[in-house]
């Protein structure tokens, strides 16, 4: 039977440590981390996700702002509002939560944060840097997600990681972690042949695809790291990509959901606007 990988408990360890450092960045330096959020419009999900980071960053000591801004905001209006913020010395990190409605293009938004202010971790800059093993800023949810495998004492170096999901936010950041931990790594996708036989090569497998309950342990190598990133709300309920029941029976740790990646991705937000505050000195 898996082990369970506790994410709430792990990230709460996490936060204790980032509110001692962020008290002692105060008392030496007097200086206050500040993390801005750009919401735009009435996404009920984006409303839900952006109280969470307010909750996170008061209960850390983290100053926060949200500014939001109405569906019809012309492209050209928040790419002077990020130009503001860039030029604001008490923001140390700009997250725009996302999606952004259909009129704005999302890659010209995220290149106009400063890449030191870049929180998220998705300016090219900083994906260059993660590339070329000279990240500063790395994105939330995969930096998350390496936390969580070496939680289970397992040493990656060496290991087969498959990484099934592609995403600029997810799949191929993971997937660079990973390699830069000496892993052997598979990338998989929707294009993937035979995608079981590959996933159940995996001694750590990651999973982030968005289709509720896909992975069952015919995917599983016996005794594997299962990392499911998955959360999609079914009849009110979230529910992750890989099938929790049947794992377990073959798997050595697995995450649950929720209560697995989530609650790791906002701690990861923290921590990064701690470093963005760290290395405005
Ligand atoms: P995405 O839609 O951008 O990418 C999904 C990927 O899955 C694609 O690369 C696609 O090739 C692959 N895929 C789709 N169908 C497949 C199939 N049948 N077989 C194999 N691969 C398939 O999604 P994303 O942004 O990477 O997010 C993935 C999931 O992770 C979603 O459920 C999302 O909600 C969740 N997520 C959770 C957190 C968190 O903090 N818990 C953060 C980010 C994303």
């Amino acid at each position: 039977m898996a082990k369970l990988i506790d994410g709430r408990a792990l990230a709460r360890q996490i936060r204790q440590e980032l509110k001692e450092d962020i008290l002692t960045l105060r008392n030496q330096h007097n200086l206050v981390p500040g993390l801005t959020v750009i919401l735009v419009g009435d996404d009920p999900a984006s409303h839900v996700y952006v109280r969470n980071k307010e909750r996170a960053c008061s209960e850390v000591g983290i100053h926060s702002n949200v500014i939001r801004m109405n569906a019809e905001v012309t492209e050209k209006e928040l790419l002077d509002t990020i130009e503001g913020l860039n030029n604001d010395d008490k923001v140390h990190g700009i997250l725009v939560q996302l999606p952004l409605p259909d009129h704005i293009n999302e890659k010209a938004v995220i290149n106009a944060i400063k890449p030191a202010k870049d929180v998220d971790g998705f300016h090219p800059v900083n994906s260059g840097m993660l590339m070329t093993g000279q990240a500063v800023l790395e994105p939330c949810t995969p930096k998350g997600i390496i936390r969580l495998i070496e939680e289970t004492g397992c040493i990656i170096a060496g290991k087969h990681a498959v990484v099934i999901g592609r995403s600029n936010i997810v799949g191929k950041p993971v997937a660079m972690m990973l390699l830069q931990k000496h892993a052997t790594v598979t990338i998989a996708h929707s294009r993937t042949q035979d995608l079981a036989t590959v996933a159940a090569s995996a001694d750590i497998l990651v999973v982030a695809i968005g289709k509720p309950q896909l992975i069952d342990d015919s995917y599983i190598k016996k005794d594997a790291i299962v990392i499911d990133v998955g959360t999609t709300r079914v009849n009110g309920a979230l529910m992750g990509d890989v099938k929790f029941d049947k794992a377990t029976e073959k798997a050595a740790y697995i995450t649950p959901v929720p209560g697995g990646v989530g609650p790791m991705t906002i701690t990861m937000l923290l921590e990064n606007t701690l470093i963005a505050a760290r290395n405005s000195i």
